[in-house]
């Protein structure tokens, strides 16, 4: 199996069975996320333990792109701190915007997203849900736009 062909299945399932999805009771913190070139729409809820992001969920409505990519990065993130959280941000937005950017090890499934520097179009479907992570973060407004 091509890993192309690979990476086409993981956003498949996820999309078809998002993980970590609905809503976090208090005391969550929340942002929600809309890009609205492809009419995605998202919330990030998080629950923070000191520095740690016990918890994250998402719920929303969106294409195949943005729900596996938010469900990714819940994945990803859950149990994760700040500081590691916002490296992997970094990576995943080199991924999605550096021409011939390789996935590094450290970020798992997440490389599956490198497909998506194919269509310029969805690339913001794809970093919505890490926008709105950070909006729920207190690093920048609770609610986010991608325009
Ligand atoms: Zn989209």
């Amino acid at each position: 199996m091509q890993l192309q062909d690979l990476y086409r299945d993981l956003i498949l399932d996820h999309n078809r069975h998002p993980r970590n999805f609905g809503r976090l009771g208090a005391p969550a913190r929340q942002a929600l996320g809309h890009n609205p070139l492809c009419g995605d729409q998202l919330t990030v809820f998080v629950r923070l333990e000191g520095e740690k992001l016990a918890d994250v969920r998402f719920e929303g409505s969106g294409c195949a792109i943005s729900t596996a990519s938010a469900s990714l990065m819940t994945e990803a993130v859950k149990g994760k701190d700040r500081a590691t959280v916002g490296a992997l941000y970094d990576q995943v937005h080199a991924l999605l915007t550096e021409d011939g950017a390789q996935p590094d090890a450290s970020l798992g499934k997440l490389a599956a997203l490198s497909g998506v520097r194919e269509f310029p179009a969805r690339v913001k479907c794809a970093t919505l849900c890490w926008h709105t992570l950070n909006a729920a973060l207190g690093e920048g407004s609770a609610t986010v736009s991608t325009e």
